[in-house]
């Protein structure tokens, strides 16, 4: 009889951690300042499994319908399961999202704001919020423009009293990275903010060097997803 639970091995998992630890070292950070949000969208229990079995805890979902089909039965077994949401966030679907997410990082404009406001408040749940920043200007990409990030954390701040922790970008997918975090970083320094989402499968070295708290790895934990999700 013991307490220590065995854990099982997850390679692909091992691998991406012991890389996020080699990063944290090589530019001289604490270890275990960073977290690894493991990106499980458009895959099912039969994949997130293994990871959970394995002792990853973080995870994160881009769609707040898919969630609700998963997570609310794997939350009941593994209660200490944090979930991140990293995709765009409606209004009408706040309710559901407040209820099941731990940490919204896509907050992107004052009317999604005011509606998480409401809900959290209404509910008592307690929720970290990270404001996404696009910082590339891409058109067709969710995010508050560089330019606006100041005035719109300003606002939410003192219009609506919500208590954001940090900022999260998806830098231009055929750009390099490095300038795009650095941007983030700056923006996060100068308003005083702690947490830093930045850096997917590809670039999460890169994204450590620059800061980043959480990095966000998806296909390089669980395999290439199916082609028309990206
Ligand atoms: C899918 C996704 C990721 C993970 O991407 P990978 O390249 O598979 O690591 C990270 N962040 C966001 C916002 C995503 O939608």
């Amino acid at each position: 009889m013991t307490s220590i639970q065995e854990l099982h091995h997850h390679q692909a998992l091992d691998d991406v951690l012991s890389k996020i630890r080699d990063a944290e070292q090589k530019a001289g950070r604490e270890k275990g300042s960073v977290d690894l949000v493991a990106v499980s969208k458009t895959f099912f229990g039969e994949h997130i499994h293994p990871a959970l079995l394995a002792g990853q805890r973080i995870f994160g979902e881009n769609r707040v319908q898919e969630s609700l089909q998963k997570w609310p039965e794997l939350k009941n077994t593994y209660a200490d399961v944090d979930l991140h949401l990293i995709g765009p966030l409606q209004s009408n679907k706040v309710k559901d999202a407040v209820g099941l997410f731990d940490c919204i990082q896509s907050v992107d404009r004052l009317k999604l704001a005011r509606a998480l406001a409401n809900e959290i408040q209404r509910t008592g749940r307690n929720i970290r919020l990270l404001v996404q920043v696009n910082t590339g200007e891409e058109p067709q990409k969710a995010g508050v423009l560089p330019e606006d990030v100041d005035s719109f954390l300003q606002q939410i701040k003192s219009e609506l009293g919500l208590n954001i922790s940090g900022l999260m970008c998806i830098p231009p997918s055929t750009e390099n990275p490095a300038p795009h975090f650095a941007l983030l970083s700056d923006m996060a320094k100068r308003n005083g903010l702690d947490q830093l989402s930045m850096g997917m499968s590809a670039d999460f070295e890169t994204a450590i060097e620059f800061g980043a708290t959480y990095v966000r790895v998806g296909s390089a934990i669980f395999g290439a997803r199916p082609k028309p999700q990206s």
